[in-house]
Parts: C-alpha cells; structure tokens; sequence
C-alpha cells in the first residue's frame, strides 16, 4: 500500500506542498524489541540453523515441491497456506528490505520470476524508470549535525555563516539585526515561507533555517520565489539549542539537498498464452523503513501461490515494482501494455494479517466478489476503502477503466515500520485470504 495508514499530520499544513505519493516523512520507531523474537522465528523456521539467502529455490512444501509443467497442467487445484508462508520468509526474511531500485527489490523480482517460471508462465521482467525523490539536507552545528528538509523551491546548495535569529522573518525583524553574511533562525508562523526566504535574502542573509512551530517535520513550499540562497526547515526540538549558538553567533552550515532522480525499477509479468483477460497483481517492493512482510511480501506471496494453482488460459499475473513510491509499476504496465482485453484484475495487498478482510476497488466487481464469499459461507468480508492518503495498484486499472480490486486484510499498525516483519503477519490469516482470492478467481473466471 502506498500512503501512510495515519493521517501524516506532521507533514502539511497550510500553504505546504508535497509530492501527494511522496511517501512523506513518517517518525520512525525503531522497535529494536523485535529483532529478538524474529531471530528465534527465523531459528525455528529453519530448523535451528539460519540458512543464506536462496533466491534461486521453489520453497519447501509438505507435498512435492516440484512443480512440474505436468502438474500445472492439471486443473487448478487448493493454493496451500504454508507455501505462502515459505514464500513470505524469503521475501521479507532472507531478502529483506525490498525498497524501489535497490538491489534487494531486484533480488526480490529474480525469486518471483524464477517461482512463476516453476509454475509454468512464460515469465518476462519488464524495466522502467520511476522518479526517486530524495531530501538530504542538514544543518551542521559546531556541536552535530541537525535533520532538515529543503523548502520546495529551495536550490541545490549549501552555505556557511555565523547564526541569528530574525523572529518571524518580516521585514522589521531583519531591520533590527545585521543578517548580511548571516544565517539567519526564522520561526514558522505569521509571514509565508517565500516571503520570509526573500526578505532574508533581500537583507543579505546567506541561508535560512525554519522552525517548526509544531511537533515533527515539515515540507514548506517557496512557491514562484527566485531565492538562490538554501533554505531548510527543521524540528521545533531543535529550537533551543539554536537560539543558544545565534545568541553567541556561532558558525552553521547550511545544506539544502532535494530533488528527484530517475530510478531503475521493474515489472514481473507472468503470461500464460498470448492472451491476459484477467490479470492477478501484487507489488513486490517493501519502504526503506522496514521489511514489509505484510506490505506487501504477504500480496506476493499468494500471488505466486495463486498463479501456481490456479493456472488457466487467460490469466496473467503481474508483480509490480515501485508501488510504494506512487504505484509506478502498475502505471508503467498499463502505458507499456494499454488495458485492451482486460476484463478484470484481482490484486492483493497487505493480506497477512487479518483486522477487518476487505475488498476494496471497483464497486459493481466489489458486490460481486463479496456475494459470492457470502454464498460460499466466507463471513466477515465487507467492502472497504484504505485508509485516507492510502491505495494501491488497483487504482492505476481503474483509472484507466478497467474493473479491479484489492483483497485487504485491514489496517496494520505496523505499516512502514520496521515492526513489519515476519512476526507481524500469520498464517491464520493468510489462510483466510488465500481461499477468498482462490474463490473469487474461480468464481469470476467461470461465469462472463
Ligand atoms: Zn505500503
């Protein structure tokens, strides 16, 4: 899922912008608690001993794990919850951190291409390049560095001073103060940020700092302001400490380091025949922050485990890369493909860890899942919507007039966390959504 589950309260307000799919700035809790229990699970798993990661195997299945062509042949047979389960544990345990082009996202496609490959799909991995947004900017004290975002607007630059404070920022403030040269400390409030990034710059200041007047980050906007000077905002936890070092004129630098580049990402495309009338998906790709097992290993998961058994002409089965940055992948399948002959797509998000199951999307293909899985004795299901901010990959197909859907399990606290990891998902609940997916596939496929 992209967006965060909690409204990002700490990243906007105002006149503020941001990139609305830029996976925002999110305060982190670190929850070193857990590297316990997930070791001692990953013992377990492994039967006491952690093997190195193997991306090249099919794994471990109490029946025979060799999936022949013979075997997909067969008719579509029972999806098995302890393979999804062993998929999961290399996605998130063995590989890990999946974030949009990193090596361990391309680690992760080359294991689901080689598991749809077993399965029999004719298996392409599709290349496309996505814009990565980056902020790298920091204020450097005499006594440590401070986190900072650049203003939106802000140039690519970096500039050292001694530091003053300049209150608001309004053109009296810097009438009281000598700034030429200068750094100055601005609070947030009262003046709007390219009014107080040009009357610093008119009064020859060097760089300017803003405080929040809030708790957590912001992303404050310059809107059309030509100002060549790097203007940063920081937390309002570091207020003290820099009206200390401005009251003895202390020397900072400046850092202002925001902008995008573009980055190499992939699709995972299985193809059964030429034809793909239905389409099943799942995003592949993990945050920076954590190892997503239930966002979203848990949706890649049973997709392969869903390809794997039910195998038929005209399904097709698409990992995507880059959701998580803006659901990139679905959107560089649709441009490369177009949607002609699609009837319907089923994806799969965040479906390991039951706390409301849901299927969200399409409404006329919605009600007609959920009264089969009412018909088929499968309580509990209700039509749903994420989170606000949050979506998925199904979105892209809607939008482009294709009837699509996303089985989701419900919200989890632990989205874009580091706690997202094997011992935030089950197998009870994979259970629960494997069955629902399987029913729904069979359901759909066998009536036009
Ligand atoms: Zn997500």
């Amino acid at each position: 899922m992209v967006g965060a589950a909690r409204p990002p309260t700490a990243l906007v307000t105002g006149t503020d912008r941001t990139h609305p799919m830029g996976g925002g700035v999110m305060s982190l809790r670190y929850l070193l608690g857990r590297t316990l229990p997930l070791a001692a699970l990953l013992l377990v798993a492994c039967g006491g001993k952690p093997e190195a990661a193997t991306i090249e195997t099919v794994p471990p299945s109490s029946a025979s794990a060799t999936a022949s062509a013979s075997a997909v042949a067969a008719p579509p047979s029972k999806p098995d919850p302890d393979r999804v389960m062993a998929h999961l544990k290399v996605l998130a345990g063995d590989i890990g951190v999946r974030a949009a082009g990193t090596d361990g996202e391309r680690r992760a496609a080359e294991y689901i291409a080689q598991s749809l490959k077993d399965s029999g799909y004719q298996v392409a991995v599709e290349p496309f390049t996505f814009d990565l947004r980056y902020d790298t900017s920091a204020v450097r004290l005499t006594d440590g560095n401070v986190k900072a975002l650049a203003l939106t607007g802000s140039p690519e630059v970096e500039a050292r001073g001694p530091l003053v404070a300049a209150g608001m920022g309004r053109p009296e403030d810097f009438g009281l103060r000598d700034v030429k040269g200068k750094v100055v400390v601005l609070d947030r409030g009262v003046v709007p940020f390219a009014q107080k990034a040009a009357n610093a710059f008119g009064a020859g200041a060097v760089g300017v700092i803003v405080v929040n007047n809030e708790d957590g980050q912001f992303r404050g906007t310059l809107g059309d302001s030509k100002v060549t000077i790097p203007v940063v905002a920081v937390e309002r936890s570091e207020r003290a400490r820099l009206m200390t070092l401005a009251q003895s004129g202390s020397v900072a630098t400046v850092v202002s380091a925001a902008g995008s580049r573009q980055t190499p990402s992939q699709n995972v495309v299985g193809r059964n025949g030429d034809k793909c009338e239905v389409y099943l998906g799942a995003h592949y790709d993990s945050v920076p922050e954590g190892p997503g097992a239930n966002d979203n290993a848990s949706g890649s998961s049973m997709l392969l485990e869903l390809a794997r058994t039910q195998k038929r002409a005209g399904l097709c089965v698409v990992a995507f890369g880059a959701e998580e940055y803006g659901l990139w992948g679905s959107q560089a399948y649709i441009k490369q493909h177009g949607v002609a002959g699609i009837r319907f797509v089923l994806n799969f998000d965040m479906v390991a860890k039951v706390s409301g199951a849901q299927v969200v999307g399409d409404p006329a293909l919605q009600e007609k899942i959920l009264s089969m899985l009412k018909q088929a004795g499968k309580a509990g299901f209700r039509p749903g919507q994420f989170p606000p901010f949050a979506t998925s990959d199904h979105a892209s197909f809607v939008s482009a007039g294709v009837p699509a859907v996303t089985f989701y399990a419900g919200d989890d606290p632990q989205i874009h966390q580091p706690g997202d990891n094997l011992s935030n998902v089950d197998r009870a609940s994979v259970e629960t959504m494997l069955s629902a997916g399987e029913l729904a596939i069979n359901g759909l496929m066998s009536t036009r």
